[in-house]
């Protein structure tokens, strides 16, 4: 991959900024859609039409011992299908039509169709395990909750080495120049044993640029996407990859977990005494009764939304804790403003977006902000 000429400092593209107010106000848009209003509205009709129940019913009589699995079986399915629609115009239609995703459409149902499979077999195990607890001791919410939390750890812990490439190829980066320069300023910055950096085949499905830092131990690694190491310079990867690193000493993955903890315990308290309190209705017959998966699952959603803007809110001060790290550590801190109006453009974020829908989704800074501080830190800096 070598580097053609790049642009630098890059300046917003009027274009570019006019588009991106478009595409994220339609995205955001389908995402309240997909992923709180249409689960919200599917668990609320099999719930209170009584679907659920007669579900539990054929499933007993048609799946003997493993009842439970088929009934969460065909809950999956059709909430899939229920999805579909969103999901399908969303990730495939909208994003090639603003030409951030190339994928073909072999493609695209390929990373549907893994991303399904994966899915389905985590949540057959959640169902059977959640099942099997709710039988077994009224303090099911204290095991779920242990649990919730010791599989998030777990899943961080395999995603870079697992997950990823069944995704991703993965391949080491050939830019020695380049990487001994990462690897010095990890150094400098404190985390002197990165000795992996791996190139990430984004450039094959869409045009996003990123960089992850990830792993415990023998598995740290850097990641870069191809994308970034094609349109950016430098310097400007370098910022990129000490946010990450900043993220990695700040050690926020383990505040993450912490976060994750705090807010799994009540969630799951509550949603105890909601199932306690629905047992009678909608043909709910007991705690441990599949039946009330869908209000399990309604009550979820709900704690979810309402604890949202919260963890939102926590996540931006990281990011620009984050931010600060990297002006002090990589070496040239003008390219931070570069590099962020070079992200905007290209993943056609929108740079400022209203105030409410930043505090209620917006898990980074809108980069008008992230831009501003860095402007900030430079001035304070050169006094
Ligand atoms: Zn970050």
């Amino acid at each position: 991959m070598k580097r053609q000429k790049i642009k630098y400092p890059y300046e917003f593209d009027p274009e570019k900024r006019r588009v991106a107010r478009h595409y994220t106000r339609a995205k955001i848009i389908n995402r309240v859609a997909s992923n709180f209003l249409v689960p919200i509205i599917f668990f609320t009709i099999i719930l209170a039409t009584g679907f659920s129940a007669y579900l539990r019913d054929f499933s007993l009589e048609s799946g003997g011992f493993l009842y439970i699995q088929l009934y969460a079986i065909i809950f999956f399915i059709l909430l899939t299908l229920v999805e579909f629609p969103l999901d399908f115009y969303s990730t495939y239609v909208y994003d090639r039509k603003y030409r951030l995703s190339n994928q073909t459409l072999k493609g695209w149902s390929r990373d549907f169709f893994k991303g399904l499979g994966l899915s389905y077999a985590f949540g057959l195990a959640m169902i059977t395990f959640l099942y099997y607890i709710l039988a077994a001791t009224p303090y099911w919410w204290i095991v779920a909750s242990i649990a919730t939390v010791l599989f998030a750890v777990f899943i961080s812990y395999i995603s870079p080495v697992i997950l990823l490439p069944i995704f991703y190829k993965l391949e080491p980066y050939r830019d020695r120049k380049q990487k001994k320069r990462l690897i010095e300023m990890c150094k400098r910055a404190g985390v002197p044993d990165v000795k992996n950096i791996l190139v990430m085949r984004e450039s094959e499905k869409s045009s996003r640029p990123n960089a992850l830092f990830s792993g415990l131990g023998n598995t740290k690694r850097i990641i870069l996407f191809d994308n970034l190491i094609s349109q950016f310079t430098a310097a400007e990867v370098e910022t990129v990859v000490s946010h990450e690193v900043g993220h990695y000493v700040h050690k926020d993955n383990i505040k993450f977990t912490i976060i994750e903890a705090v807010r799994t315990f009540p969630a799951f308290f509550i949603i105890s005494l909601v199932l306690l309190g629905s047992i009678g209705l909608f043909g709910i017959t007991g705690m441990a009764d599949i039946a009330n998966f869908p209000l399990f699952m309604l009550a979820f959603e709900v704690i979810e939304i309402i604890i949202m803007p919260l963890v939102n809110a926590y996540s931006r001060k990281i990011e620009i804790a984050a931010d600060i790290f990297s002006l002090r550590h990589s070496s040239r801190p003008e390219a931070q403003v570069s590099t962020e109006k070079r992200l905007a453009d290209l993943s056609l974020s929108d740079d400022s977006p209203h105030p409410l829908v930043e505090f209620l989704l917006y898990t980074h800074p809108a980069p008008r902000k992230r831009i501003e501080y860095a402007k900030e830190w430079r001035k304070y800096r050169k006094k």
